[in-house]
């Protein structure tokens, strides 16, 4: 059941009202554009039957979005200055619950059951370190909306010829698009950088055992490490930078390379993910 609340106060009456200045530090800035949270939770496609995971809250305007379509909306919060204020908001709303928390020493999957979504506007400072930590999550959201910076959003979208440690890393996991770009000036205190919200959508088993449908178990750590020393020297042929980082012999490596359809001079962020993993399967008995 969800039931519809009165409009909230806008952010900067809030800040008055307690007191209050946005914290830098934990990348307190505050979404006040309606239009751009309406687009936010209608991207995310929530219904009654959808629990949502809110990472930071701040205070509380998309969180009262996301209690109006959702069935059960948990939003944690690290600052403790904002508690008191999300629960003033919401200690009415028996489907919101407000948790004072790190998100990183939090296990989404252990709170959130096993069909979960994440929307959020993520605090900038740990972005990558929290989508990893969601996407990592054992089980992971099925689909996750999220504001990051405009640049960030582009560089976990890239495609071959563009590709990071990054772009893989998210890709492995999940398949990343822009929904929409947010300019700074919709956001107090207004960011130095435009925002964009990415649509992530969980992968039901990860890419590279799924190339086939019936591969072997991953073993996620060594794909990882066969994609890190590829690209730890990303001017480098694949050849040897991959022979050089894993201790193999170049013929090995070569070999494995043309095997896995991938010509040995070519460089890291050509590659797209699935040839990666054909590389880590081409490589399997070898590293
Ligand atoms: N959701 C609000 C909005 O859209 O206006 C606030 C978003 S603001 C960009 C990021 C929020 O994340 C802040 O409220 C900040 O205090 C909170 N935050 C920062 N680090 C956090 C962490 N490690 N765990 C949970 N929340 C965190």
């Amino acid at each position: 059941m969800t039931n519809s609340a009165p409009k909230p106060p806008s952010i900067r009456e809030i800040l008055r009202a307690y007191d209050l200045d946005p914290k830098k530090s934990l990348g307190q800035n505050f979404l006040t554009d309606s239009a751009y949270l309406d687009r936010i939770v209608e991207t995310a496609d929530l219904t009654p039957q959808d629990a949502v995971l809110e990472v930071g809250p701040g205070l509380g305007a998309l969180t009262a979005r996301l209690a109006d379509r959702a069935g059960h909306v948990v939003a944690v919060e690290l600052d403790d200055r904002l508690i008191p204020v999300l629960r003033g908001m919401f200690g009415t709303r028996e489907h919101v619950e407000i948790v004072h928390g790190d998100i990183l020493a939090l296990d989404p999957g252990a709170f959130m059951g096993s069909f979960y979504k994440v929307v959020a506007n993520l605090p900038y400072y740990i972005t990558n370190a929290v989508v990893r930590h969601l996407l990592e999550a054992s089980p992971p959201p099925s689909l996750a909306v999220v504001m990051v910076q405009e640049e960030v959003a582009e560089r976990i979208c890239a495609e071959p010829g563009d590709m990071s440690i990054l772009s893989v890393s998210v890709q492995f996991y999940a398949e990343p698009s822009i929904a929409f770009r947010v300019p700074a000036s919709a956001f107090y205190p207004r960011p130095n950088v435009d925002s964009a919200v990415l649509r992530l959508e969980s992968r039901l088993h990860p890419a590279v055992a799924s190339v086939d449908g019936t591969a072997p178990a991953v073993d996620v750590k060594r794909f990882f490490t066969i994609v890190r020393v590829g690209f730890s020297q990303k001017r480098k042929q694949l050849r040897n930078s991959l022979s050089g980082g894993l201790h193999l012999p170049k013929e090995t490596v070569g070999a494995a390379l043309r095997a896995a359809g991938i010509e040995p001079s070519r460089r890291a962020q050509t590659l797209s993910l699935f040839e990666w993993a054909r590389l880590y399967r081409a490589l399997e008995h070898e590293t």
